[in-house]
Order: structure tokens, then C-alpha cells, then sequence
């Protein structure tokens, strides 16, 4: 498989405290020193760029709340190679962000949202921001960010009563709704076992609209198969990452805030470039250490559940 997405944290930090995502209490958060600088991120993504990578989503954390981001992302986007700056957003201050975002050569949007229900919304983030997330994914539409994604994660006890609801934005509205499966974390948050297989789902959408029609799938588009209800304006995906292995068809590396390169979501084993970078080595260094890490990929894509401390707000997801 060929390696060509990277996808970035840009800060540990979130403006919404989600049940299932942010663990009762907190999780410990890295040092403001340790996070990259932007110039930092920007140095690394470029010299990633000469090993192949080709597509960059900014995650966190929240990345919105990261200061100077269009900055950062008009940056990224004059880096010649990189065809695709994507970036994932609870959506919150997406609203007054879209535009210059847009400007800065922000191509696309992913936006989390797991209620289309005020009050239930404030129960899994915290916050009664439903109002202002909306807003930012009608903007987002407005500004041409394209395409819109939607993901929302169903967890049993929490917000199946969400599916039909969420599903049927993607009938009104040029979207894609994109249901992940939930995938266990560390211990403190919300246990795993309350997952939602995406096939009970399916069923679910189902018997309300109708048999919905395959789309297409693709490794390249991500790992997501996507379906449409009968005269839908936008489509429904499925990222069942729980229930099935697509260990194989990941082309991916991660770049946490505080500097370490993944190579899967799951795995323990690090890359610590922030170090190279921070005392001093020269391009040529820090390029032997990447094509290193991205000829050992194919060892670490075996895991399916997470192999020690897991926290999807500290890796980014
Ligand atoms: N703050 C941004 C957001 O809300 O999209 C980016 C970071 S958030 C960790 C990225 C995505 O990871 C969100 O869509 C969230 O729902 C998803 N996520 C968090 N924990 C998860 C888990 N345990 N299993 C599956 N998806 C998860």
C-alpha cells in the first residue's frame, strides 16, 4: 500500500469534553512547550511531502481553537506536492472560521457531530453548542468547502436514538454522513462494549427509508463505504473500524502534537521527530529517519484494538 496521507494534530487541546472521547476528570495534557510550533509542523509536512505524502488532514484535539491555523494551512497549502489539506472539527468555530480557512486553501471539511438533538447534545459534549455547529456546517457548505463530511459515532445508551435523525441530513442536505463504529479507549472513558456495529445500523436506516444503494468504496478515499437513500442530495457512509480489518488498506501515518510520528492509530511504538527537529538536524537527516518509518509500516498495520493507553483526544483522531 502506498503511503500518502498524513494526518496531523495540531493541538491536545478541546473546546468540548465528549463522554466518550474525554475521560471523566481529564486526560493529561502535554506541556504547551512540547506542542509543535506551526513552523515546526510546516518544516515536518514539507519534508514529508518529498517521501510520497500527498494528503494532510489537521486533527486535535479541537485544531480550530490552535491560534493562527489559517495561517499555518496557507502555508501547508503552497507546499508543491501536497494535493489534498483536509482538516476534522467539532464545528464549533467553524462558523466564523469557514471562509478564511477557505481563502488560506483549506480544500475539505470533516465535522464531528453525534446529535442532531439540542438537549442530547449537551449531554455527550458538555456544551449547548449544537446551534453554532450547525451554523458552522451550513457555512461550510456556503464557503464551498468540498465535500462536507459528517461523522458522527453511535454508542449504545448514549445516542442511538440519533441515527435516523443524523441520517436523514444527508436526504436535505449535500452531505456525507459518515457513522464510525465507537472503538475502545483506555479505560476511562465510556466502555467499549456499548458499540454500535454499523450492520445493526444499517438495519436501523433501513427499515425507515428504504434499501439504500451502494455508492462506492475506495481505499484511496479512506476507509469508508458509501451508501445513498432514494433521492438523497448527500450520502450515508460506514467506517466500520471496529467490526472489520482494513489494516491493509491503510495509507496512513499520524503526527501527534507533541511531535511523535504513529504509524498506526493503535500502536504504542512512536517516532520522536520533534527531537531531530529541535536540535537541529538538517533536512537531509530528518528525510532518512521518515523513509524509515514509512518502509516499516507494513509491520504495525496487524493491530485492531489498541495495544496500551489509548486516548483518541491525545493522538487525534
Ligand atoms: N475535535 C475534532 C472533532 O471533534 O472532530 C477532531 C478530533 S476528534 C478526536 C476526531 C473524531 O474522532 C471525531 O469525529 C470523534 O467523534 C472521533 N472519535 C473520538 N473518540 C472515538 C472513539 N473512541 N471511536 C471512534 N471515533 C472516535
Amino acid at each position: 500500500m502506498k503511503i500518502d496521507y498524513l494526518r496531523v494534530s495540531i493541538t491536545d487541546r478541546c473546546n468540548l469534553r465528549c463522554v466518550y472521547c474525554h475521560p471523566p476528570g481529564g486526560c493529561d495534557l502535554v506541556d504547551r512547550e512540547e506542542i509543535l510550533k506551526l513552523e515546526e509542523i510546516y518544516r515536518i509536512i514539507k519534508l514529508f511531502s518529498y517521501c510520497g505524502i500527498r494528503k494532510v488532514r489537521l486533527t486535535g484535539g479541537e485544531p480550530l481553537i490552535r491560534r493562527n491555523i489559517a495561517y499555518l494551512i496557507e502555508k501547508l497549502s503552497g507546499i508543491e506536492g501536497i494535493e489534498e489539506l483536509s482538516l476534522t472539527t467539532n464545528g464549533v468555530l467553524l462558523a466564523s472560521l469557514a471562509r478564511e480557512l477557505k481563502d488560506a486553501g483549506l480544500q475539505r471539511v470533516n465535522i464531528s457531530i453525534d446529535s442532531t438533538d439540542r438537549k442530547s447534545y449537551k449531554e455527550i459534549t458538555g456544551f449547548d453548542l449544537l446551534p453554532k455547529v450547525t451554523r458552522g456546517i451550513y457555512k461550510a457548505l456556503e464557503v464551498g468547502l468540498k465535500p462536507v463530511k459528517i461523522n458522527s459515532v453511535i454508542i449504545k445508551g448514549i445516542n442511538v436514538s440519533q441515527i435516523l435523525p443524523l441520517a436523514e441530513m444527508s436526504f436535505h442536505l449535500p452531505v456525507a454522513i459518515r457513522f464510525i463504529e465507537y472503538c475502545p479507549t483506555s479505560q476511562y472513558t465510556k466502555p467499549a462494549n456499548d458499540y454500535m456495529p454499523n450492520h445493526e445500523l444499517r438495519k436501523v436506516i433501513e427499515r425507515e427509508f428504504g434499501p439504500i444503494s451502494f455508492v462506492f468504496t475506495g481505499a484511496a478515499n479512506g476507509p469508508a463505504s458509501y451508501f445513498k437513500i432514494r433521492n438523497a442530495a448527500g450520502t450515508i457512509g460506514f467506517i466500520n473500524g471496529r467490526s472489520s480489518i482494513f489494516c491493509h488498506e491503510c495509507n496512513r501515518l499520524r503526527l501527534t502534537s507533541d511531535g511523535n510520528i504513529k504509524p498506526c492509530l493503535y500502536s504504542t511504538q512512536d517516532y520522536d521527530i520533534k527531537r531531530l527537529i529541535r536540535n537541529g538536524s538538517d533536512d537531509e537527516k530528518i528525510l532518512k529517519f521518515l523513509k524509515n518509518i514509512l518502509q516499516k509500516k507494513d509491520s504495525f498495520t496487524k493491530l485492531n484494538s489498541p495495544d496500551g493507553e489509548f486516548h483518541m483526544q491525545k493522538i487525534g483522531g
